[in-house]
């Protein structure tokens, strides 16, 4: 009676222990918690006034200033850009036709329609009753 006895040695691992003692520097690109353009959900090139402040932002954390200390620049920054007025009101208001009231409606209804086209139109005025004039 015999038996077999395999006995594998169960050595094979390789301890590796993490080599580096050195702690890298400060990178504060690598920190999850300073928050950038991207992680705001800012596009970069979106608005010149929002670009200065982020611009600004990154100079102050290159600096090596404290990010909280950047950050509320930033913050800043953002909301003047924010309560500056907009150098151009974009598209004026379309002003109405100033040519009325309806001769129509001022007979037939005694009430006063001005023209609902805008200003400038081309045809005859029409008001809200679909007059022509
Ligand atoms: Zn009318
Ligand atoms: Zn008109």
């Amino acid at each position: 009676m015999s038996y077999d006895e395999t006995s594998g040695t169960g050595e094979g691992g390789e301890g590796g222990d993490p080599g580096g003692g050195e702690a890298p520097a400060y990178d504060w690109r690598q920190d999850p918690n300073v928050p950038t353009a991207e992680s705001q959900g800012y596009t970069l090139g979106s608005d010149p006034c929002l670009d200065a402040c982020w611009d600004a932002y990154y100079k102050c954390l290159d600096r090596g200033r404290d990010p909280s200390v950047c950050l509320g620049d930033l913050t800043a920054c953002q909301r003047g850009c924010a309560e500056r007025p907009a150098p151009d009101a974009g598209t004026p208001a379309a002003q109405p036709c100033d040519q009325g009231p309806c001769p129509n409606c001022a007979s037939e209804f005694q009430d006063s329609q001005p023209c609902n086209q805008a200003l400038g139109h081309g045809g005859p005025h029409t008001c809200v009753r679909g007059h022509t004039w």
